[in-house]
């Protein structure tokens, strides 16, 4: 099928972008990954595309102390390979196949918000943000949205029309953390039935601070912190409560929960190993 008429805008300048997008409130386009199919399928029909793929000022990928900034235009499969944060690597090695990871953006996945993505329960999970540009009166302004604003529903993120996001920022973990990502899907590369990253922390006394984040049960990424609770399968059954999943064709809603329940004891019992090992290296 192919996608309804539009009109195409290729701005080579950030300002140029939003000057753009401040005046025909068009839908931007990034890897197209999500939005391409969406056009074709006739699930979305923009009268303006604002294609940012020659905007070079959107490539940057700052790993620091602090954690990871990642432009607008950083690939997937890029970030993957420079591997500067140990959770965004373990997550998009699970993003859908090499290919999409090719083209799809990081921070095109964070504004998709897909409940089931991988991506946004881990930038909840590190409590990072989003930052968020506009052309106003004759200049750019930028806002920071953290995780919790950023993720409104199903498919909705806090950026408006006419706005741009031009980066994320991943935290690092804090020292002696271990992190993990488990999921379940149907077939290799489909979107998650569930899954569940964890970040735990360990110092001399065992277990400090222990966090999970889900996707796939809830219209938003679901965050449980579980303090200094260091029973995996106590922790376990608290996730499952706080799970508020849907049945789908692909997976009751009481499978997924059961699901979730696993693969959250599963995350945090490997996001401990990995932080005990961190601290005796
Ligand atoms: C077969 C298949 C399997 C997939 N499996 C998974 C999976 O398992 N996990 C997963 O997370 N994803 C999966 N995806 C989605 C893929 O990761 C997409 O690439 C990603 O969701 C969107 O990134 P993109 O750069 O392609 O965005 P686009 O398709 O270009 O845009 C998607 C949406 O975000 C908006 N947008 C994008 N970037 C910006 C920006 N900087 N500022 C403002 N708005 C923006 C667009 O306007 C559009 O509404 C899959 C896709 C396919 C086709």
């Amino acid at each position: 099928m192919k996608p309804p008429p539009f009109e195409y805008h290729a701005p080579r300048e950030l300002g140029e972008a939003l000057r753009v997008l401040a005046e025909v409130r068009g839908k931007v386009l990034a890897g197209g990954q999500s939005l391409i199919p969406m056009l074709n399928m006739r699930l979305a029909a923009p009268e303006h595309l604002v294609d940012i793929n020659r905007v070079a000022s959107l490539s940057a990928l700052e790993a620091g102390e602090r954690g990871v900034r990642v432009g607008a235009l950083v690939r997937h499969a890029e970030a993957e390979r420079a591997g500067v944060h140990p959770l965004v690597t373990r997550a998009l090695k699970l993003v859908a196949h090499p290919v999409i990871r090719n083209r799809g953006t990081v921070v095109g996945s964070l504004v998709h918000a897909d409940p089931a993505a991988e991506l946004p329960a881990v930038l909840a999970l590190l409590g990072g943000h989003v930052r968020v540009a506009r052309w106003d009166g004759g200049r750019i302004t930028e806002r920071d949205v953290s995780a919790p604003d950023f993720f409104t529903g199903p498919m909705e993120s806090a950026v408006e029309p006419g706005e741009l996001a031009v980066s994320a920022f991943f935290p690092a973990p804090a020292p002696g953390s271990g992190t993990a990502f488990e999921e379940v899907s149907r077939r290799h590369g489909d979107y998650a039935l569930a899954g569940v990253c964890a970040v735990v922390t360990v110092d001399d006394e065992g277990v400090s601070a222990a966090r999970v984040a889900c996707a796939g049960v809830g219209p938003v990424p679901l965050v449980v912190d579980l303090g200094g609770e260091d029973d995996w399968a106590a922790a376990a059954a608290r996730v499952r409560d706080a799970a508020e999943p849907e049945g789908d064709i692909h997976a009751t809603a009481a499978y997924r929960r059961h699901l979730v329940g696993v693969l959250a004891e599963r995350a945090l019992r490997n996001a401990a190993r990995e932080g005990a090992a961190a601290r005796g290296a």
